[in-house]
């Protein structure tokens, strides 16, 4: 396997990896997302997805009541009066707008949609259908700053803010944000929709952690998160970063550490949020990347097998900061570049594993243990077996294939991803 290289071609767009309200002193960053320059036409829009930035919108697409008290189902597309599209530079790119307008948001929401897009595009190797296109070729992606939350829905993704003290949090302005509910769109076209009958709490679990694994290894294509990350760090990845810190400011305004050493046996009398019973999945994925990094290192002789002993012996242990801290910071000064390649591999080895084990996998089976089992089987295909190892303990440090999750302790919470606006359609209201 290779590293998937960032794209040098296409069209120019200016995004924040991170929203820009935590580092104020951030600039976005310019990538080049796939679609052809001059090829998109203003909004932005293409023959995939078309922006829209309402005027007197009164409420979010989903389910609501009408005056009788009666569900009524508002879903795309929006008719009405909207913002001025944004408007591609004469060489067809949307690097030109300035940060504060209308139309830089705009092109910013579709930026960061097409940029998450084209990553697992590339891990899947081919086109990601929307999951909606029994009933819309397109999909409407639309600013709404009065929500105060973003999802992706039947033919939507739609995205508001929070007031954060003083601060307005925009989450078309989060990156972290709009690739996670790119993230919910992908599980839901390659797994399927959960079902009002569905009661299998893995399934629940997994799509959270699908959705930021999603956002997590799509955030590693900016040049300034890894050489952020690495810089932070040495390398020494299990020190809390910015890595792990996912959507600081949206409604998640706990950090859901990715890093985290969150175990299976935590939920085995129940749970009552499938963002906190992800973390044992999302913790295992994590691990598998920082380990298959230490082998590139390794592979490379850019760090010794004394110091990769020495770090396997002490993960999870309190020491293992303050010993292997100074070792990494010693070897990443000898050759950052050669860190940098380790960690974009070991990048594309996890995106590459997860979209061939995510088809394995359907939701009626799906289980955490089943998806260990399905990254073995990947493994075993792409490299014989060489990383299975790692993936197995990994998982095992979880206890995931050792114990359940019990039941739900709670009702749906208003914050579940899963049974919300996001999964109600026009055939499941019947
Ligand atoms: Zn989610």
């Amino acid at each position: 396997m290779a590293v998937m290289h960032e794209q040098t071609t296409g069209t120019r767009f200016r995004l924040f990896p991170q929203a820009p309200e935590v580092d104020e002193d951030q600039q976005p960053e310019t990538v080049y997302v796939s679609s052809p320059s001059g090829s998109l036409m203003p909004g932005p829009s293409d023959e995939r997805m078309y922006t829209v930035y309402p005027v007197g919108k009164q409420t979010h697409y989903g389910m609501h009541e009408n005056e009788n008290g009666e569900p009524l189902l508002f879903l795309p597309p929006w008719h009405a009066e909207v913002h001025p599209p944004a408007q591609p530079g004469p060489d067809g790119h949307f690097d030109h707008l300035e940060p504060g307008t209308r139309e830089f948001e705009s092109a910013h929401l579709f930026g960061c949609a097409r940029f998450t897009l084209d990553v697992w595009e590339r891990y899947f190797d081919r086109k990601i259908e929307w999951h909606f296109r029994e009933d819309y070729e397109r999909l409407e992606l639309s600013l709404l700053p009065s929500v105060d939350n973003a999802f992706m829905g039947w033919g939507f993704l739609e995205a508001g803010g929070i007031k954060v003290e003083e601060n307005y949090s925009a989450f078309f302005l989060n990156f972290d944000v709009i690739a996670h509910e790119i993230g919910h769109g992908i599980i839901y076209s390659e797994i399927g929709m959960p079902s009002q009958d569905d009661d299998n709490p893995e399934y629940f679990g997994f799509h959270e952690s699908a959705a930021d694994l999603v956002a997590l290894l799509a955030s590693l294509h900016f040049d300034s998160v890894t050489n952020a990350v690495l810089d932070n760090t040495s390398g020494n990845l299990y020190t809390l970063n910015r890595l792990s810190r996912f959507a600081e400011t949206s409604d998640n305004t706990q950090i859901r550490l990715a890093a985290n050493d969150q175990v299976l046996s935590e939920f085995v009398d129940g749970w009552d949020s499938e963002h906190k019973l992800s973390q044992p999945l999302t913790g295992a994925m994590f691990d598998i990347l920082v380990d298959v990094f230490h082998e590139n290192l390794l592979d490379e002789g850019l760090v010794s097998a004394e110091m990769e002993d020495l770090s396997d012996k002490l993960e999870g242990s309190d020491r293992y900061v303050a010993v292997m801290q100074e070792k990494f910071d010693n070897f990443y000064r000898q050759n950052p570049e050669g860190f940098k390649e380790a960690l974009l591999l070991a990048r594309d080895y996890l995106g590459t594993y997860l979209a061939d084990a995510w088809r394995l996998l359907d939701s009626e089976t799906l289980t955490y243990q089943g998806v260990n089992v399905a990254l073995q089987d990947v493994d075993k295909f792409i490299t014989g077996g060489r990383f299975n190892r790692i993936i197995s303990n990994n998982f095992r440090m979880r206890e995931i294939g050792l114990v359940k999750p019990g039941p739900r302790l709670e009702k749906m919470s208003p914050n579940s991803h899963l049974f919300s606006d996001r999964t109600v359609t026009p055939h499941t209201l019947g």
